[in-house]
């Protein structure tokens, strides 16, 4: 049966195998430098974006979460669970999905396997933020949770903020081992440590990236001297931290958007008026970064909307004039656009 639609129809469609040879064509971490700065290009433009927190369905397991935006000419949104009891089943943690559309017409104009590019836009935000508060000349980085996420973070902050030397640690030793075997073949110096504390000795940036569905303290107050910055990935969802509160209060806090962090990152542990910073206005200049070589400065990730944005844009931009799609016939867009019916019809009837 000859179906009637036109050739605008199509939505490319990259999948996990596409997403691969991308990653691959580009080089991950130029990939996620090249990212970044799509990221603080769109956190300089913040005023444009629709802004919510994302919308959470929760169960006692996991999360999954709609994450929406727009800057009136793109809406995106990204489909995106946590399940941390899921790798002890085979499966992932983190998996995603997402769209890209033309506000204009409405139409999809991207739709992508997500949840290599979350890694890739996770670590490629860590690492802007961490150009921006991490102390100068820091070349040694903790690690702290070597699953899924880890080595895309390690590889970031090699690419944009200069670290050679990462020390690694989780409370499962295969992950690290893994971890490890990953990060040496992309010639970095990696040392395997067996406690938390072990892994931030000479560490100026400690980054914390695990998964619990609890109240956990991954840090707490004796393991942290001044003048570090905390990269603070795992806390991201109601009753899931990984920073103990004498530490937030140590810290000065940078967050991607107050509403969703207050929810749903570690500062969630904190009173609801606890001062934090807008990184789009430190991007900007319109805030202080790191003031002083004393600073404790803290990142609380949760994830942001206008990063997956960023992120599907520069997708959709890289895939032009290349096969790392397929054309997904997703529309239904019949040639009379009033005439939806007729193409059920059988042609020559
Ligand atoms: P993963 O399950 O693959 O890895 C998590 C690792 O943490 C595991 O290896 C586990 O053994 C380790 N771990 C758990 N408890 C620990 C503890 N007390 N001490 C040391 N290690 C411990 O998960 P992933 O995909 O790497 O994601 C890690 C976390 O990052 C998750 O909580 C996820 O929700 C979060 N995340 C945040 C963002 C963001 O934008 N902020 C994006 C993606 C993922």
């Amino acid at each position: 049966m000859e179906l009637k639609f036109s050739e605008r129809a199509y939505v490319p469609f990259v999948s996990v195998e596409n997403m691969i040879r991308l990653v691959q064509s580009v080089g991950a971490e130029t990939f996620m430098s090249e990212l970044a700065d799509v990221i603080e290009a769109d956190f300089k433009r913040w005023e444009l974006f629709d802004k919510t927190p994302r919308v959470a369905s929760h169960s006692d397991v996991g999360v999954i979460e709609l994450m929406p935006t727009s800057d009136g000419e793109l809406y995106g949104f990204k489909y995106v669970n946590g399940h941390p009891k899921n790798t002890k089943e085979g499966l992932q943690t983190v998996t995603a999905f997402g769209l890209l559309a033309n506000v204009d017409t409405g139409y999809p104009i991207l739709l992508t396997a997500m949840t290599l590019l979350t890694a890739l836009r996770t670590a490629a935000m860590s690492a802007l933020v961490g150009r921006h508060l991490a102390p100068k000349g820091a070349t040694t980085m903790a690690m702290i949770g070597n699953g899924a996420q880890s080595e895309f973070q390690c590889l970031a902050f090699r690419a944009i903020c200069g670290i050679e030397t990462v020390r690694l640690y989780d409370s499962d030793p295969a992950a690290t081992e893994k971890c490890a075997r990953n990060l040496a073949a992309a010639g970095m110096n990696v040392v395997s440590c067996k406690t938390a504390e072990e892994s931030m000795e000479g560490a100026k940036i400690i980054t914390t990236c695990t998964a619990d569905k609890q109240y956990a303290t991954i840090l707490t107050g004796n393991m942290i001297g001044d003048g570090v910055h905390i990269n603070a990935i795992g806390g991201d969802c109601p009753g899931k931290t990984e920073i103990a509160p004498d530490i937030l209060n140590r810290s000065d806090i940078f967050v991607e958007y107050p509403p969703q962090t207050r929810i749903e990152g570690d500062i969630q542990q904190m009173a609801d008026d606890h001062p934090v910073t807008e990184l789009w206005q430190v991007m900007r200049g319109e805030a202080a970064g790191r003031t002083g070589e004393s600073q404790i400065t803290m990142f609380d990730s949760v994830g942001f909307a206008v990063e997956d944005f960023s992120a599907l844009k520069y997708v959709h931009e890289k895939i032009k004039d290349t096969d790392f799609f397929e054309n997904l016939d997703m529309l239904a867009d019949p040639e009379d656009p009033r005439d939806l019916y007729g193409m059920l019809i059988p042609s020559g009837t």
